[in-house]
């Protein structure tokens, strides 16, 4: 009975997943290896169809991309930025982006913190993560203590500002894990 319940709730996730997410392969057409065209086959032994190399055979698996985030705050306020780059041009959120090869997600979110906010942070708790069936990213957050006296913007962001809970721009906040993050620090 419990089995039979089990299977029906994979099986509505698989169909909410393939109404979703295929466009976020629509760019990936040539096989990375040998640079053959990939094209959609059925994987047996994985019960599901993947892009695979119609030359060499290599199977080009998609996943998502950890993006490592702090929530920069002093004396019950945070530090945000207004995003000088695409996506969301112009609209706030939390230093964020995306981790390299060679770091470990907390130094990638120190990092990033740098490079938006130019400030040094003590990371300050357990981060919350948050993804979605249809988006690329998963957006590990981690609540932090801002360590520089002012921090300022860095070459990708048009500004800086601290924000009270009750402050935060939600009709002008880029995206939705930045709004779901910072619901849940403003629950706290
Ligand atoms: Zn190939």
């Amino acid at each position: 009975m419990v089995k039979r319940k089990i299977t029906k709730t994979r099986s509505a996730l698989d169909q909410r997943a393939s109404r979703t997410w295929k466009h976020l392969t629509k760019d990936v057409r040539h096989c990375f290896r040998c640079g053959e065209l990939l094209v959609w086959e059925f994987v047996r032994i994985e019960e599901k169809n993947r892009l695979v190399c119609s030359e060499c055979k290599l199977i080009a698996y998609q996943n998502p991309k950890i993006v490592g985030a702090t929530l920069p705050v002093r004396d019950g306020k945070i530090f945000l930025l207004r995003r000088a780059i695409e996506p969301g041009y112009g609209l706030w959120t939390f230093p964020a982006g995306y981790m390299e090869l060679g770091e470990t997600v907390e130094e990638c979110a120190q990092r990033e913190t740098w490079e938006e906010i130019r400030a040094r942070v003590k990371l300050a708790g357990v981060p919350r993560l948050y993804s979605y069936p249809d988006a690329v990213t998963v957006t590990i957050v981690y609540p932090a203590t801002v360590l520089t006296r002012t921090p300022s913007p860095g070459p990708e962001s048009l500004e800086v500002k601290l924000f009270s809970k009750k402050e935060i721009p939600w009709k002008t906040v880029a995206f939705r894990s930045t709004r779901d993050a910072l619901r849940d620090w403003a629950n706290d």
